[in-house]
């Protein structure tokens, strides 16, 4: 039995002591499964919400883990950002996002141009490479800049200075986008909003949730309605997350939100099945 408050060397719970050697497992497991190339990369379509016509895809990274089978990014990104492992491994997934969108442009040259989102962590915010490796990409790649956007959390910007800003900036300028993830979490001043080099605001899901009840609870409907008029008057497009229902994407839309994603429209998956999307909204 687990002893409240007594010494923490007698405390014995057997599932928090597997997860502890799990996470070290796994912590001294990631550089040599890089090389094995066991990571692989699930893509969730982005939908625009007047039509429902695909607009792009976020990258969403799996590790398939030879004892574990296929580990959620919750379970292996906070070790490889305490590695850093996540800037060789950051690096693999923006080559491999944007070579696949690179692909999917050119077999479907008449569909518009179809965007990729990657995700960037805080250490890969860091790094002094950012910059220069996202260049070298889209240039191997062929793929526009224009095409690309990088997902950053609220959270990470969070009182950032004008060093870190530097690179988005630059990435910015070249035409990168540059989103601001699970806003609405972080608690950041609004009018920071305007400081940062942000041309998206991807909204929560704790905001499309709070739209799961019948009727959707006001309160909740008063804050989007809030954040995406804001939104709009400082010319940032919004994405929301987590739409679920047929009910949510129709509130949110009238709510003025541009584009949406979630298990309503595709849960993430294999690259071909945007292809499919794709080619049936060709039709
Ligand atoms: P995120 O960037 O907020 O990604 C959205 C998460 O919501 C994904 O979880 C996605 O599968 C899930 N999701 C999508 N639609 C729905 C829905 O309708 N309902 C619900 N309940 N969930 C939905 P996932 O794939 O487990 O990723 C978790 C987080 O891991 C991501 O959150 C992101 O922060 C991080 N992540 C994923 N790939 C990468 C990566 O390549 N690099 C970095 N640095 N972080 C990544
Ligand atoms: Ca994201
Ligand atoms: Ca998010
Ligand atoms: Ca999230």
């Amino acid at each position: 039995a687990k002893s409240a408050g007594g010494n923490r060397f007698e405390r014995a719970d057997p599932e928090a002591d597997a997860r502890a050697i799990t996470r070290h497992g796994l912590t001294t497991a990631l550089p040599a499964a890089l090389d094995r190339g066991e990571f692989f990369i699930e893509y969730q379509p982005l939908v625009h919400l007047g039509d429902g016509s695909v607009h792009g895809a976020e990258a969403l990274v799996r590790w398939c883990h030879p004892q574990h089978g296929v580990l959620g990014p919750d379970r292996f990104i906070p070790l490889a950002e305490h590695t850093g492992l996540i800037v060789p491994l950051g690096r693999w997934v923006l080559q491999e996002a944007v070579r696949q969108a690179r692909f999917w442009q050119r077999r479907h040259s008449d569909g518009g141009p179809l965007r990729i989102n990657v995700n960037l962590s805080p250490t890969q915010l860091h790094h002094p490479n950012l910059v220069a490796d996202t260049v070298d990409v889209l240039e191997r790649s062929g793929l526009e800049p224009a095409a690309l956007c990088l997902e950053v959390t609220e959270s990470a910007l969070i009182g950032a200075d004008e060093d870190l800003l530097k690179p988005l900036r630059q990435l910015a300028e070249m035409g990168v986008d540059i989103a601001l993830d699970d806003f609405g979490t972080g608690y950041s001043n609004l009018a920071n909003l305007r400081r940062l080099p942000v041309s998206i605001l991807k909204l929560d899901r704790s905001f499309t949730q709070g739209m799961q009840q019948h009727p959707a609870d006001p309160v909740d409907l008063k804050i989007v309605e809030g954040i995406v008029s804001l939104a709009h008057s400082l010319e940032l497009a919004v994405t929301v997350e987590g739409v679920e229902t047929g009910a949510q994407a129709e509130q949110l839309r009238e709510l003025g939100c541009d584009t949406a994603q979630g298990w309503y429209y595709a849960r993430p998956g294999a690259p071909d099945r945007i292809h499919a999307l794709l080619l049936a909204d060709a039709v």
